[in-house]
């Protein structure tokens, strides 16, 4: 296959802190010779295990951005043992931008996997992480959260993978995260996910839902850099004595996904009224959402009904929502209150 045009300015085998940039060549109007300058940290001391820490791969989710923006600044190569890599703002032109998708070439990064050397640029993105960056690590951790038009309850989430020690050394990490929920999530449709390419690589991978709504709170925040601290000291890179002694009774309850009933996808374009809230308990059957035809008034509004029930872990953000918008997403609660451990 080609190679791929993206260059870094960092060498990943170096031992110490560097901040440079992938340079991906862009031509264009404003800068005929140009390049998109993906910001990247790599910080290495000895031989270690490798952790890939993303953000932005949807350019409206700021949790990973901010926490990842904060890691690259403050940790040292004397920290640690091993190396981490840091990409704070991996669909950076989306990032830039504010979107989830690309201005570029409207590419949604996180549907782009494997990628494309010879592609759009967010093809050229994804085939650079895709077969330059998954081969250096052992963990990666690409932080999400619902974007300007999903919110989320806080969730570390692994998949349901054909390979059960795999899966298992997933869960493991995901509990080390330490949000306040964990999830077996399963995903509307798994092609071209950045998620898929790390599994099918054999990595352990860890994502997460921490909030939404295009924008992040001090509390979801605080639950993405946590969690970050808590993955590298899961993976050994940080000391995980010195890590535990302030964790003791942090708790999380793990949810799962079991099928699609616990989607509820609207059938109706108009105003949207939430009936229940994030993480409020739900019956099924239970009405969980109404939608009113906004271009007439005294016409009764469609209900819309839990599938199954257990706990409100997903909702539509905007007031307004169209068909086939996903409303809201019911998950099972496995067991509750369970101890992070790293
Ligand atoms: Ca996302």
């Amino acid at each position: 296959m080609r190679e791929s045009p993206i260059r870094p300015t960092v060498d990943f085998s170096a031992d110490g802190e560097q901040h440079g940039f992938l340079k991906l060549p862009y031509s264009r109007d404003d800068s005929a010779w140009g390049a998109v300058m993906i910001p990247v940290t790599v910080i290495r001391r000895g031989e270690g295990p490798t952790v890939l820490l993303t953000g932005g791969n949807h350019g409206d989710e700021y949790e990973g951005p901010i926490a990842l923006s904060k890691l690259a600044s403050t940790l040292k190569a004397s920290d640690i043992t091993g190396r981490v890599i840091i990409v704070p703002f991996m669909n950076f032109p989306a990032f830039q931008a504010g979107t989830r998708t690309s201005p570029i070439d409207a590419g949604n990064l996180n549907r782009s996997f494997p990628g494309r050397p010879d592609g759009t640029v967010t093809e050229k993105i994804a085939d650079y992480f895709q077969r330059h960056l998954l081969p250096l690590a052992d963990y990666v951790l690409d932080i999400h959260a619902g974007g300007r038009t999903l919110d989320f309850v806080p969730f570390a989430a692994i998949h349901v993978l054909p390979d059960a020690a795999q899966q298992a050394r997933c869960e493991a990490a995901m509990r080390a995260f330490g949000a306040p929920y964990s999830m077996r999530m399963l995903e509307l449709d798994s092609v071209g996910l950045f998620d898929s390419a790390v599994e099918e690589a054999g990595k352990v991978f860890v994502s997460t839902e921490l909030g939404g709504g295009g924008s992040a709170s001090a509390a979801s925040v605080a639950v993405a850099e946590r969690g970050v601290y808590g993955l590298l000291a899961h993976a050994g890179v940080l000391a995980k004595e010195a890590f535990e002694a302030g964790e003791s009774g942090r708790t999380t309850t793990l949810l799962d996904m079991p099928d699609g009933t616990c989607y509820t996808t609207s059938e109706h374009s108009g105003l949207l009224e939430m009936c229940r809230d994030l993480g409020d308990i739900v019956k099924e059957g239970d009405v969980i959402a109404r939608v009113y035809d906004a271009t007439r008034t005294g016409a009764a509004p469609v209900e819309y009904r839990a599938r199954r029930g257990g706990l409100v872990a997903a909702r539509h953000f905007p007031g307004l929502v169209q068909t086939g918008d996903t409303v809201a997403v019911v998950a099972d609660i496995v067991e509750r209150n369970i101890p992070v451990a790293i």
